[in-house]
Formats: structure tokens, sequence, C-alpha cells
């Protein structure tokens, strides 16, 4: 069964239609990538799955429920940006502890998952600190670390690493995979970059003008690519 099943789903914006005849089925577990070049529609297509958009044509299906309309909060999904989302006015460990503010926990129940998801991804020493106190990366992960901390089903990432130095993006690319593992949870990741999209994907969407041109693992990818387009956005490196 999938656990996102996207069916012909379309989007307008007034005249405009900016994704045409979407059709992704995600398992559980699964890593997906949508990449493709800027104004691809891939951002679009990320938060019409996390119900921050609404859909013009098709259906969109979690497990066997249709979502359509269903309300955000009732998702259990957890969304990483760019700009991290941290509360500048928090320290690391409230940041992180603010995800579970909705949940009826202990005191002692929410210590105890802040500090298993500050060592999972090495924050242990900087809990008291302040976001401007961090780099960009440890940023990061504590933007991770509080999509973690719910324990959500499904993971929405857009381009979560595109303001970190190239050495720090390579360095969070395994963090975040081996976190995926870990939790065992469906992530859908956005990029523009097809070496990442190439690493991190278990399954990968290639999208240009709206479309999905191709969706395979990096294999079907680099051997079997669809169209032009494909061959030649997987065979450029950025
Ligand atoms: P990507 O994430 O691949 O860069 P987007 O999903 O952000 O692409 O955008 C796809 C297209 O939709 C672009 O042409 C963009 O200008 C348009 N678009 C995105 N959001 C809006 C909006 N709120 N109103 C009108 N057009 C939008």
């Amino acid at each position: 069964m999938a656990r996102i099943r996207i069916s012909n789903v379309e989007k307008d914006y007034g005249n405009l239609t900016v994704l045409k005849d979407c059709n992704i089925d995600i398992a559980h577990g699964e890593f997906v990538v949508l990449v493709g070049p800027s104004g691809s529609g891939k951002t679009t297509l990320l938060r019409m799955i996390a119900g921050l958009e609404t859909i013009s044509r098709g259906d969109m299906m979690f497990d066997d429920l249709w979502v359509n309309n269903v309300d955000v909060g009732d998702r259990n999904i957890a969304m990483v940006f760019q700009n991290y989302g941290l509360y500048p006015h928090m320290t690391v460990y409230d940041n992180m502890a603010f995800g579970l503010r909705r949940r009826r926990l202990s005191k002692a129940e929410i210590d105890g998952k802040v500090r298993r998801i500050a060592t999972l991804l090495s924050l242990d020493g900087l809990l008291g600190r302040r976001p401007r106190q961090l780099s960009g990366g440890q940023r990061q992960r504590v933007a991770l670390g509080r999509a973690i901390i719910r324990d959500p089903e499904v993971f929405l990432l857009d381009e979560p690493l595109s303001n970190l130095d190239a050495q720090l993006r390579v360095q969070m690319r395994s963090e975040i995979m081996n976190v995926h593992r870990s939790v065992d949870a469906t992530a859908v990741y956005v990029t523009h970059d097809q070496v990442e999209a190439m690493t991190m994907g278990d399954r990968i969407a290639v999208m240009n003008q709206g479309r999905i041109q191709q969706i395979g693992t990096p294999e079907d990818l680099y051997d079997r690519p669809r169209n032009l387009f494909v061959a030649t956005f997987i065979g450029t490196p950025s």
C-alpha cells in the first residue's frame, strides 16, 4: 500500500497551471527526492502534500485516506525548511521541546526525548544556546531535531541544506539519511541539486515545467533516462 498516493494532481495559480498531471506513489519508509530546476513546481507539490496548498484537480491519499481537504493539523507530518524556522528567543532545548507542546507529556518525558534527540544529532553541549549562537549546520540540526521529536510518520524537507557550505552539505546529507533510517519515517525531499538527489534518494522524481518527467532509482535515471531533459539534467553536475 502506498503511504502517499498522488494521482493526476494539478495546481493552478490564476490562469497559470504550474503542476500538470503529477502521479507518484510513495511507499512507507521510502526516501523520495523531488529534483528539478527553479520554477519546476517542486515546492508547490511538497506544500500540497503538507496541506499548505489546495489541490486544483486530482487526488491525494495518505494510506487509503483521501486527504485533499484534510486539515493540516490532522496530518502526522513535519516540515523542515532551508531557513530553519527556529524561534530566536528560545534556547535549543526549548526550540526542540516546543514541538511537544501539544502532547500531554510529563516534564521528565519531554526532557528524556529532548536529550535523546540531542545526542542523535550531536547537540548535547548546545542545549542552553540560542539560535544566533550556533553555526549554520548546528541550526539545521536543531531544525531537524524539532521535526524528529514529534515522531512524525512523514517528513517533508524543502532545500534544507541550501544555506550551508559545500563541505557541511555533504556531511548533513548523510546525517539526514541516518536519521531517516533510525526513525522509520517516509521522507519527501526537495532540491535543485542533482548530485544531492542522486546520493540521497531511494527514488527520484525529476521535474520540469510542472511535470514529473521520470521517477526512478538513481540507476534507472542514469542508465535509462526517459527523455533528453532527464539525461541532460542528471548528467550535468551543478
Ligand atoms: P520550484 O520549487 O521548483 O522552484 P515552485 O513550486 O516554487 O517551483 O514554483 C512553480 C511555479 O509556480 C513557478 O512558476 C512559480 O512562479 C509559481 N508559483 C509558486 N507559488 C506561487 C503563488 N503563490 N502564486 C503564483 N504563482 C506561484
